[in-house]
């Protein structure tokens, strides 16, 4: 499904970024692995995509805009172009608004929402018609967080960049959509206790968490010529939270 592609995958060093990075080897696209601190990790994913296509590292925070431009440049001088870019990288810190800080609100919407900025700004100008923009919000873009405003917030900004970007650049014939995911089963939610998964997994319509793979694969379809006709739109990956 995308042969030939070129894509670039921010936070891929583990979880939904990892399984992102994998399936789009597997589908024949040429991956960026842009990673933070996590090296070894990075390189493990790398190795599992060397399986199916090819790929390069590409450290950097993507919070910081010359980090970003310096990857984007790394990336293009290998691979030319960007045909699909993927804003996952993402941070939650767990903490109700009261007891959080400045600080944290600055960390939280530089790595989730201005990382998008930093990206798109740097990876448009080689982005040609028929490119794609995924971004990965989340289901409290929508519903909110009695513990993590400054998240929720930053994703639905997410989604005000995501509907912009998606009208602005339908005359360059780019798409530009988001999945908001539910539960997913990855590091970000390994502090909670058996109580608290079992409680969500109750909540949840289809009665499971969420597998990284699950996001991958609408990420797949978003990322493919089957989206040509699809901008501007949100997929909701979370086993049916908002039915009814
Ligand atoms: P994760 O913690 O396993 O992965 C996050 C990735 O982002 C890691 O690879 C991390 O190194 C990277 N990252 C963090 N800060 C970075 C920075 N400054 N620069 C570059 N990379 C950075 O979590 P995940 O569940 O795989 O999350 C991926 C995305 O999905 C995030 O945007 C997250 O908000 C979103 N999301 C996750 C869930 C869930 O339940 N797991 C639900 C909704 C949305």
């Amino acid at each position: 499904m995308l042969d030939g592609k070129k894509a670039l995958i921010t936070g891929a060093s583990r979880g939904i970024g990892r399984a992102i990075a994998i399936k789009f080897a597997e589908h024949g696209a040429f991956v960026g692995i842009n990673y933070f601190k996590s090296h070894e990790k990075a390189k493990e994913v790398l190795k599992e995509v060397k399986k199916y296509s090819d790929g390069i590292l590409l450290p950097a925070d993507v919070g910081k805009f010359n980090e970003t431009r310096k990857i984007v440049e790394e990336f293009v001088n290998v691979a030319e172009r960007i045909d699909v870019l993927v804003n996952n990288a993402g941070i939650y810190k767990r903490s109700k608004f009261e007891e959080t800080d400045e600080k944290q609100w600055d960390e939280i919407i530089e790595t989730n929402l201005k990382s998008c900025y930093n990206m798109c700004k740097n990876a448009l100008p080689y982005m040609k018609e028929g490119s794609k923009i995924i971004f990965i919000s989340s289901q409290l873009a929508f519903r909110g967080s009695s513990h993590g405003a400054d998240y929720a917030a930053s994703k639905a900004g997410i989604l005000g960049l995501m509907r912009s970007l998606a009208i602005e650049l339908a005359e360059r014939k780019i798409n530009v959509n988001a999945v908001a995911p539910g539960t997913i089963d990855t590091d970000i939610i390994a502090n909670y206790t058996e109580e608290q998964r079992r409680k969500r997994i109750e909540e949840i319509p289809l009665k499971r968490l969420g597998m990284p793979e699950d996001v991958a694969n609408v990420c797949l379809f978003l990322a493919s010529n089957l989206a040509d006709y699809v901008t501007g739109e949100v997929i909701l990956v979370t086993g049916g939270l908002y039915i009814g």
